[in-house]
């Protein structure tokens, strides 16, 4: 290399700098993106190579021009690394789960407790922080920037972001049309182009939470009455929210492997066509006790306005929400909390996790001390939550291996992620017969009866997928069709016949997370003027 290339590359000028650091996140950060692209044009050999070239020379082109712009005196070392980091974490994220960054990932992510982020640190991780952000940070901050007057800066920023733009603008004009195409028709690639896949996913998260915290509570439901109290004795309807389980593993809907021995020996009411309102915790759990549908879903409205369990409560219930799980996302913000038993962690815990043994112990010892009265309970499942399914159930419950014991589940084959999942599902499947099995010897006290419903699917590597929170346009059936069951037990279906029976002819018809709300009022017997009739299951002609 001449000497004077040499030293122009050696240079610590801040426009050099950028163009540098342009480079080393178009190279390493961004392969997914730019193998994703190269799969998607229709070109093929020496075309499809000069396609790829293009994409490489406008992705740098465009992080040269996001960097001249934005890093400025003393602040441009932090903003630099800062964008480091993001790469770091969006390249991890992105390579190995496929999961592109948008702001429902970000949502996800700032509602994660302290137990799901440990599950997420895996030695790939630390090997992505290393190479993408320690090894040039370091170089960044190893000597000071060169001090160049105001306007020999300015000037080279200037010919940066000319070059910049001239560079966007001649590979626009060769191939306007493919890039036009790609966007248009996938528009997932975008969350996949790091760091600014994460800059915006940031920034639309926090106008959306800051306008949000300002917001009084609006209350819902106001009206809220039991119209119809039933025969005999008090109502406990148990509400089971399942986490990550998918409806494509449930023997009760079809799968071949049995993954359900103990439900499919229960009389249940089993919704094989039921979807989910997202592909993640933090909107379908909010979603589902909101009262909005899917489609009319407003986050920002949800997240300050009463829900189900409100209404429920106005209405005459006592409304218990017992958790094993990151928290009810506001769902259970005015009800009665109850915590995990706590002498009973050193059985089921590891790492501040605890397998749903913990759960069923606290439901059982909770519903044999309280008072006998009309009940909602709520029992919010830890259940198949990924990457470390292996942590989810007892070793008693490893019946199909060989199973995948790490988090780094890329790793892992395939086959072995299945059967690790599906292990998750066969310990679901013991843990809510387990707390049907408590309802039936509660049934000397209560009339009771059980609705469980999961929160969202998960992707175990179809389609190159993993895990969950893929934008719901495009989110395979994996993670958006859901498990969704009722049992009764006798004398709480014979006070609801009329519901049972329509109940029953919606087993095998589309239904949904919009569904729930309506039907737990129609089944709990509340009137209020919030109540749709139409999107309540047990009501039929
Ligand atoms: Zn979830």
């Amino acid at each position: 290399m001449p000497i004077d290339m040499r030293q122009k590359l050696s240079s610590r000028r801040l426009a050099v700098i950028n163009g540098l650091l342009a480079l080393w996140m178009t190279c390493l950060a961004n392969t997914s993106f730019l193998h994703h692209l190269y799969t998607l044009t229709p070109y093929n050999g020496l075309k499809a190579g000069v396609f790829l070239v293009s994409a490489f020379i406008l992705l740098w082109a465009y992080l040269n021009l996001l960097l001249q712009l934005i890093t400025w005196g003393f602040l441009a070392r932090p903003l630099q690394s800062l964008l480091l980091f993001l790469c770091a974490f969006g390249a991890y994220s992105v390579d190995t789960f496929g999961v592109g960054i948008d702001v429902g990932q970000i949502q996800n992510l700032m509602q994660t407790d302290s137990h799901e982020a440990k599950d997420l640190l895996s030695w790939q991780l630390l090997a992505y922080i290393i190479v993408i952000m320690i090894l040039p940070m370091f170089w960044l901050w190893r000597k000071p920037l060169e001090s160049q007057g105001f306007f020999t800066k300015l000037k080279e920023r200037i010919y940066s972001v000319v070059l910049s733009i001239a560079l966007i603008g001649i590979v626009a004009m060769l191939f306007y049309v493919d890039y036009a195409a790609i966007f248009r028709e996938h528009r997932t690639v975008r969350f996949t182009v790091n760091p600014t896949n994460s800059i915006n996913a940031f920034t639309n998260y926090f106008q959306r939470h800051v306008t949000i915290q300002k917001l009084p509570l609006v209350r819902y439901g106001e009206d809220a009455k039991r119209h119809q109290i039933p025969q005999g004795k008090p109502t406990l309807m148990v509400l089971v929210v399942g986490e990550t389980a998918r409806a494509e593993s449930f023997s009760l809907n079809g799968y071949t492997r049995n993954t359900n021995p103990e439900l499919s020996q229960k009389p249940l009411i089993n919704f094989s066509q039921a979807s989910s309102c997202g592909t993640a915790t933090a909107v379908s759990l909010p979603c589902m006790f909101s009262g909005f549908t899917r489609k009319n879903y407003d986050d920002e409205l949800a997240n300050h306005r009463e829900g189900l369990l409100d209404v429920l409560q106005r209405a005459g219930y006592h409304v218990t929400w017992i958790d094993n799980n990151s928290g009810c996302k506001g769902a259970c913000d005015r009800v009665t909390n109850i915590p995990l038993l706590p002498h009973r962690t050193t059985t089921w815990c590891i790492d501040g996790e605890c397998q749903d043994d913990l759960l069923l112990e606290t439901f059982n010892d909770y519903v044999k001390n309280a008072p006998v009265a009309d009940r909602v309970i709520v029992l919010h499942h830890a259940g198949s939550h990924g990457p470390a399914y292996y942590r989810r159930y007892p070793k008693a419950f490893e019946k199909f291996t060989p199973v995948c014991n790490t988090n780094a589940i890329q790793g892992c084959s395939q086959q072995a992620l299945i059967n690790t999942y599906d292990n998750t599902i066969l310990y679901t499947d013991y843990i809510v017969a387990q707390t049907i099995d408590t309802l039936i010897k509660d049934a000397k006290d209560y009339q009771t009866a059980l609705w469980y419903v999961s929160d969202h699917g998960e992707s175990t590597g179809e389609r190159g997928l993993y895990l969950h929170g893929t934008p719901y346009m495009f989110a395979p059936s994996q993670q958006t069709h859901i498990p969704m069951f009722a049992w009764f037990s006798p004398n709480f279906a014979f006070t609801h016949a009329q519901a049972q029976q329509c109940l029953k002819q919606k087993q095998s018809v589309p239904v949904a997370h919009d569904n729930l709300f309506h039907t737990m009022l129609g089944l709990l017997g509340v009137s209020t003027s919030v109540y749709e009739r139409d999107l309540d299951l047990s009501w039929c002609e």
